[in-house]
């Protein structure tokens, strides 16, 4: 089958330009290996933020998010269905976040070179307007303009819209390349994970949006691996009778957690909780990390009820550029040779940036005749990947309870 394009990994990146080669007339498709969603995107906080700084656990502020101007909007556009592409579907899980200071003084505490600074479009609030989970906290609490997204409804939006150009693959087995010369595809063969079927594509451009994959998928063309340092993460989960709450604490002008709220199947609230516990637990064992986020967040939450609550725990690692020879902010990376491109670590609202560089440097559409998916219609499809609390074989356990083994071990997921 003839192809202008070939996408390799379905998370937030390869979604979007799909959607957007697509719409732009080439003949793409976009083979999945997992399910989608499966590393990064499922477990982020999604946050459409404006700016800010990750501070390293050193505590050092060493990456800045910079948002270019406009992209909130054009989120919010395509979350109400005014441009392309249309994430009417696509569920928020809150429509702003709250900032809150642990210090009465925090707001003063915030200097004008911090990037952690309240900003102009904060807007501090009285104690009435305040959400139930900061009613009693003693410092300041702000509003900030940042839409969190469901990541899930979010993939599920756009797989839905494009079901006939996502291909589920076996990329240990089934998957191999035909090279004219080190980083030039002239033919990539798959053969069905789970019937025999073969299919040959032969395309134009072939993109790799894998994620922490993209190593061995460079290397399987003959291509050096990418600059990527992962950051490990041990992150929380709690559940329960919780009041909703998107946002986070700041202390001494560092971002110190971040907790996005959702509530699960059966109407319980999940907390998803990071920052610089999240960034440190990675050297301690469930039980323990999840006991020292309640006391953390008893600490910053006064007030908040949590001997109810059940939690979990697991580790991944967090993509980046590589922080010596990466950008020192999170710009959008690309790498072009032969006739594959490499999409960089990037977060989940720049995936708009990624399309255009990547659509801006591939040439106009070959094929000039309509997409035809008939030879592909018996190919099995990717499901989507499952929230982490939501997942089959997460345990979850109360403090104080004796810890089992497994919970003393965190689960690991792949990213
Ligand atoms: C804890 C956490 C919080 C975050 N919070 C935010 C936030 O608030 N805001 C924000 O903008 N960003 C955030 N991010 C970053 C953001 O989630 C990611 O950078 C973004 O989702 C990356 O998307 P991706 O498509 O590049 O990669 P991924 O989501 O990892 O997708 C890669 C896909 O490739 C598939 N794959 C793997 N190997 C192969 C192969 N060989 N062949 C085919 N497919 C393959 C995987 O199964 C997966 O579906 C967060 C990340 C983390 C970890």
């Amino acid at each position: 089958m003839r192809l202008d394009a070939v996408i390799f990994g379905g998370g937030a990146t390869g979604l979007w330009l799909l959607d957007r080669l697509s719409r732009d007339g080439h003949h793409v498709v976009l083979l999945e290996a997992r399910s989608l969603g499966a590393g990064q995107t499922i477990g982020s906080q999604a946050i459409l933020r404006r700016s800010r700084s990750s501070t390293s656990s050193s505590g050092l502020a060493n990456r800045v998010l910079i948002v270019p101007h406009g992209l909130p909007s054009l989120w919010r556009d395509a979350l109400l269905g005014r441009i392309t592409p249309n994430l009417t579907h696509t569920r928020l899980r809150a429509d702003c976040c709250h900032q809150w200071y642990v210090e009465s003084a925090g707001l003063r505490v915030a200097s004008p070179d911090n990037p952690l600074r309240p900003r102009f479009d904060a807007e501090t609030l009285p104690p009435e307007e305040r959400p139930s989970a900061l009613a009693d906290v003693s410092g300041p609490v702000v509003r900030l303009p940042e839409q969190v997204l469901c990541p899930a409804s979010f993939i599920a939006d756009l797989a839905a819209q494009y079901h006939d150009r996502l291909l589920k693959i076996d990329a240990e087995r089934g998957l191999k390349f035909h090279l004219n010369s080190p980083g030039e595809v002239d033919a990539i063969q798959l053969a069905s994970p789970f019937d025999g079927q073969k299919l040959e594509l032969r395309p134009r451009q072939v993109i790799f949006a894998a994620d922490a994959d993209n190593a061995r998928l460079r290397r399987a063309v003959g291509l050096s691996e990418p600059m990527q340092s992962p950051r490990p993460l041990h992150r929380v989960l709690a559940r329960g009778r919780l009041p909703l709450l998107n946002g986070n604490c700041v202390e001494s002008g560092r971002t110190i957690v971040t907790v996005i709220s959702d509530v699960d199947a059966n109407e319980r609230t999940v907390w998803q909780i990071d920052g610089r516990l999240a960034e440190d637990g990675w050297k301690r064992e469930s039980y323990q990390q999840a006991e020292r986020v309640r006391q953390e967040l008893t600490r910053i939450l006064p007030g908040l009820n949590l001997t109810q609550a059940e939690w979990s725990t697991y580790e991944l690692d967090r993509a980046e550029c590589d922080a010596d020879t990466g950008p020192r902010h999170d710009a959008v990376s690309v790498f072009c040779a032969g006739n594959v491109t490499t999409a960089g670590p990037t977060p989940f609202m720049l995936a708009p940036l990624v399309s255009d560089e990547i659509t801006g440097r591939a040439s106009s559409p070959y094929i000039t005749t309509p997409f035809d998916p008939t030879p592909l219609a018996n190919w099995p499809r990717p499901s989507i990947a499952p929230l982490p609390w939501n997942e089959e074989h997460r345990t979850w356990w109360t403090l104080g309870d004796q810890p089992s083994k497994d919970q003393q071990q965190p689960q690991r997921r792949a990213a």
